[in-house]
C-alpha cells in the first residue's frame, strides 16, 4: 500500500519570539508541498497565532506534548480538550521529554491514548540511547518501547478508531538528536523494519498501514537519502525546520 509521506517542523523552543515564530510560518506557509503532508510543531503559546499566520495553507499544526489528564490540578500542563479546533494533533514521547519530565513508556501511552480520545492525530517518538545503540540494543529498546504502546492502545480500542488517528511513529535515536550525526538510512530502515514488526506482533496492527518517520539531525544535505529509505516515510526534523529555505529542501525531497 501506499503510506502518506509525512515532514514534521519540531520547533522545540524556538524562534525565541512570537514575532520570529510567525514570520516562519509565513514562510513555511509558501512551501510548495504536496503531496507531502507537511506539519509543524511551535511551541504551544505560539500555537493559535500560527494557526493564524499560516492561513489557508494545509500544513497542519501539532503541540510538541500534551497532559496525560484532561483536566485537574496539573500546573504547566496542556489539556487536550484545549487544543481541539487549535491543532491538528500532538508529537508525544519526544526524548526530550522522556528525559526532562521523567515520561515513561506506560505515560507516553497514557498521553497517547487520551489525546486520540479527544480525537487528535499523535506521532509517537521512538528511539535508544547512545549507549545502548553502541551495545547493539536497538532492537531490543524499540520492542520494548513499541510493543508497550501497542499493546496499551490495543487494549483501550474497542472500535479501532484510536488507532485510525495515530499519524505514526517517529524513530528518533537520541544520539542523532542535535549532534549533526544522524543514523545511516541503513539503520533507520531496519529500525522502521523492527517498529512495524513489533506494532504487528503485539497488536495485531497492520504494519503496512502504519507511518514511520525518521528523526536526527535530518539535514538538506541527507534528506535524500532518508527518503529512498525502505520503510522511512518522512522526516521529524528539529534545527533544520527553524530555517524555512532548508525546510522546504528537506519537505522537496520527500515529494
Ligand atoms: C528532534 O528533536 O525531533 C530532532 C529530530 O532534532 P534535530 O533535527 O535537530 O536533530
Amino acid at each position: 500500500m501506499t503510506r502518506p509521506r509525512i515532514v514534521i517542523g519540531n520547533w522545540k523552543l524556538n524562534p525565541p519570539t512570537l514575532a520570529e515564530a510567525l514570520d516562519l510560518a509565513r514562510s513555511v506557509a509558501r512551501i510548495e508541498a504536496a503531496p507531502v503532508d507537511v506539519g509543524v510543531a511551535p511551541p504551544v503559546v505560539a500555537l493559535a497565532a500560527v494557526a493564524h499566520a499560516l492561513g489557508e495553507s494545509p500544513v497542519r499544526v501539532y503541540a510538541q506534548d500534551i497532559h496525560w489528564e484532561e483536566k485537574g490540578a496539573f500546573t504547566g500542563g496542556t489539556a487536550v480538550g484545549m487544543l481541539r479546533g487549535l491543532a491538528y494533533g500532538s508529537i508525544v514521547g519526544h526524548s526530550e521529554i522522556r528525559r526532562d519530565q521523567g515520561d515513561d513508556d506506560a505515560r507516553v501511552a497514557q498521553k497517547t491514548i487520551t489525546a486520540l480520545r479527544a480525537g487528535l492525530r499523535v506521532l509517537v517518538c521512538v528511539g535508544e540511547s547512545e549507549d545502548e545503540f553502541a551495545r547493539g540494543q536497538t532492537a531490543a529498546i524499540l520492542g520494548r518501547q513499541v510493543g508497550q504502546l501497542f499493546r496499551a492502545l490495543y487494549a483501550a480500542d474497542e472500535d479501532g478508531s484510536l488507532s485510525e488517528r495515530l499519524v505514526g511513529l517517529a524513530y528518533e535515536p537520541i544520539w542523532a538528536i542535535g549532534t549533526g550525526r544522524p543514523a545511516t538510512a541503513e539503520h533507520a530502515a531496519s529500525a522502521a523494519r523492527t517498529i512495524r514488526r513489533v506494532a504487528a506482533d503485539e497488536a495485531a496492527y497492520d504494519g503496512d498501514h502504519l507511518s514511520v518517520l525518521y528523526g536526527g539531525s535530518v539535514s538538506p544535505a541527507n534528506a535524500a537519502e532518508f527518503a529512498a529509505a525502505e520503510g522511512v516515510d518522512g522526516a521529524l526534523v528539529g534545527g533544520a525546520s527553524l530555517r524555512a529555505e532548508e525546510f522546504a529542501a528537506i519537505v522537496r525531497a520527500f515529494r
